[in-house]
């Protein structure tokens, strides 16, 4: 599965303290992430991770187009709604293809939990099956 992982800045020591606690989970996955997160993420784990752009620098529509090719099965995108984010509308734009898509798409630690609760017992397999029949 390829995971997408966005964590605002007053989010990414939430974005860290998940990445360090489900790493076991996680480095079973193909990881990509917005600039700042990754090379976080990258410095608290021995995950690997390819990185894009910052957010304000075009990393969040970096991953939309990996999902409008249907390229990203996840998003893991921990948003600050309480501080006005210069690239506003990237952020929305992102949650918009999510939805178009249908890629699960967690905003909050709790819900991110869930996921990754269900990416261990293989609840998430349906997205090869799309992406198999995609491919015919
Ligand atoms: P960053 O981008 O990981 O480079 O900080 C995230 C964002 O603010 O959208």
């Amino acid at each position: 599965m390829k995971i997408a992982l966005i964590a605002h800045d007053k989010k990414k020591e939430d974005m860290i303290n998940f990445a360090i606690a489900y790493e076991y989970i996680l480095n079973e996955h193909e990881l990509f992430a917005t600039g700042t997160t990754g090379k976080l993420i990258s410095e608290a784990t021995e995950l690997s991770i390819h990185r894009f752009q910052s957010g304000p620098l075009g990393g969040d529509q970096q991953i939309g187009a990996l999902i409008a090719n249907n390229e990203m099965d996840m998003v893991i995108f921990f948003r600050d709604p309480l501080t006005a984010q210069p690239h506003e509308p990237d952020v929305t734009a992102l949650m918009r293809l999510c939805d178009v898509y249908h890629i699960p798409l967690a905003t909050n630690l709790a819900a991110a939990e869930i996921f990754i609760h269900g990416l261990e017992r293989g609840d998430f397999k349906w997205r090869e099956i799309i992406k198999a029949k995609d491919k015919k």
